[in-house]
């Protein structure tokens, strides 16, 4: 459980971290947000999240709150005050406190910010992998611009329910096509009957992981043939694996979409492999 949260330059026991009933994050869902994963303290793939960080907010002319240096201080000192070493962390700006008004403050008001750490229990997780989840699929409903890490999750809220009513972990979202975009907080992967790692490309409307960024540039390394191309939830059945990424997955097998099992319903040994490579790869370049 995190018990101490940063907001706004202070840090403050959780219980009394309070945010101002006009933060336009809270009323208009005007804001951005970045998950890190941390492994022994640390935070993983810190460029990915920072750059991410930094497109998101000039997306939306949200001023970065603080150099790049001094949040990375205030972010390891959050977690630092938790006493957590395996876990997420959450940070949160939004575009600030104004009186009701859908147009920008003007003149512009300081950024608001707040973090959170929240502790992962590494071998729950490996368990969980090691049996892979099951995943259901659902209309896509988001706004054009999902390439922007913003807190407006309210289609993503609503899948994930609709999966954990059916005890699946994830829902993916299938668009016009028939095509599966992403997942309500992951991206979607499969390894097809020709043995090729497949992910939509980026010129779709999905998120652009850090996770599944790092992981393409290992699964090159690898020697893996990849290609950024969609794929239906029926070429997900008939492939050899599944899985998702996310700072907060990692990467994991998914087992069965829709209730039927993904090729012999059983976790592969490919996702098995680059789940492996990524911790690896993420433990030694974290900060
Ligand atoms: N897609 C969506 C909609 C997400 O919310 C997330 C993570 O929260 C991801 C993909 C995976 O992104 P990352 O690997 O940067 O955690």
């Amino acid at each position: 459980m995190s018990r101490i949260a940063y907001v706004n330059g202070r840090y403050v026991p959780k219980v009394e971290a309070v945010v101002h009933i006009e933060d336009r994050g809270y009323q208009f869902a005007d804001a951005v947000y970045e998950v890190w994963a941390l492994f022994d303290g640390k935070l993983a793939d810190p460029r990915g999240h920072f750059a991410r960080l930094e497109r998101s907010l000039g997306e939306l002319r949200i001023d970065l709150p603080m150099s790049q240096r001094a949040l990375t201080a205030v972010l390891k000192e959050t977690v630092r005050r938790n006493r957590i070493r395996e876990g997420l962390v959450y940070l949160q700006v939004s575009r600030g406190v104004a009186t009701r008004d859908h147009a920008f403050p003007s003149p512009a008001v300081p950024p608001a910010v707040v973090i959170t750490v929240s502790r992962v229990d590494r071998a729950a997780s490996e368990a969980r992998a090691a049996k892979g989840v099951a995943v259901v699929t659902t209309p896509e409903t988001r706004w054009g611009r999902c390439d922007i890490k913003t807190v407006g999750l309210l289609p993503n809220a609503l899948a994930k329910q609709k999966a954990r009513e059916v005890g699946a972990v994830e829902a993916w979202f299938v668009d016009d096509l028939g095509l599966v975009t992403e997942g309500a907080s992951s991206n979607a992967w499969i390894v097809d009957g020709d043995g090729v790692l497949r992910t939509r490309d980026t010129n779709a409307n999905i998120l652009r992981g850090v996770t599944r960024l790092s992981l393409l540039d290992l699964a090159r390394e690898a020697g893996l043939k990849v290609e950024e191309r969609p794929f239906t939830p029926q070429e997900a059945l008939d492939a050899r694996e599944a899985f998702i990424t996310g700072a907060g997955t990692l990467v994991l097998p998914v087992v069965k979409v829709d209730g039927k099992p993904v090729g012999d319903g059983a976790p592969g040994p490919v996702a098995a492999r680059l789940r492996r490579l990524y911790i690896e790869r993420a433990k030694a370049t974290a900060v």
